[in-house]
């Protein structure tokens, strides 16, 4: 199974993915973890990712579309894989249809958590404040930028993906064990 979990930055994509990955034992690939670990790596790409991310802006489509290319390839992609954070643009989408298809592999649903966008803004600020694990982007101007850029460049893919009949939605206000469960009932 293959799934792509889609919603703004805040609305619990990373938490939802890890409970997908245990209970169908499919791999999350989250492109904002991937450019994290180039930047501790002070790889080439994490060092032109770096100013990127900071500033709450997107890395250029070829570079995403080059990081998921090679890491899909790999062993533990086979079973299926939960793209989290990745498409977030039309082009992104587009280049992803023509690689799965290259590869044979189906996607299967693009599931919307939907938020709503005044509560998310008050959920981003507590987010932004809390200072475990906290991220270089998690600060409020930087992640009000990217609600922004969330609805400019990444919300057309919901009429996108509507057009191909693989959009569902759950209800991202609801705790999160109950979204989870919201997700199970449209998986199996
Ligand atoms: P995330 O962890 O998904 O919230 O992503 C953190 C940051 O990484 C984003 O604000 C972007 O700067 C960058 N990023 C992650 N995924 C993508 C993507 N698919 N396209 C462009 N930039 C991305």
């Amino acid at each position: 199974m293959n799934i792509i979990l889609f919603g703004p930055p805040g609305c619990g994509k990373g938490t939802q993915a890890k409970f997908v990955e245990k209970r169908y034992g499919i791999v999350q690939l989250s492109t904002g973890d991937m450019l994290r670990g180039e930047i501790k790596k002070e790889s080439n790409l994490g060092l032109k990712a770096k100013n990127l991310i900071d500033d709450g802006k997107l890395v250029p489509d070829e570079i995403i579309i080059d990081i998921i290319s090679k890491r899909i390839d790999k062993d533990d992609c086979k079973n299926g894989v939960i793209f989290d954070g990745f498409p977030r643009t039309i082009s992104q989408a587009l280049a992803l249809d023509k690689l799965l298809d290259k590869k044979k592999i189906i996607l299967d649903k693009v599931i919307e958590i939907r938020v709503d966008e005044e509560i998310l803004l008050s959920r981003i600020e507590k987010r932004a404040n809390e200072t475990v694990n906290k991220r270089s982007d998690d600060n409020s101007e930087i992640l009000i930028k990217r609600l922004e850029i969330y609805k400019q460049d990444t919300k057309p893919l919901i009429p996108f993906y509507q057009k191909q009949g693989k959009l569902v939605t759950v209800d991202g206000m609801k705790k999160e064990n109950e979204v989870f469960n919201e997700i199970e009932l449209l998986l199996n």
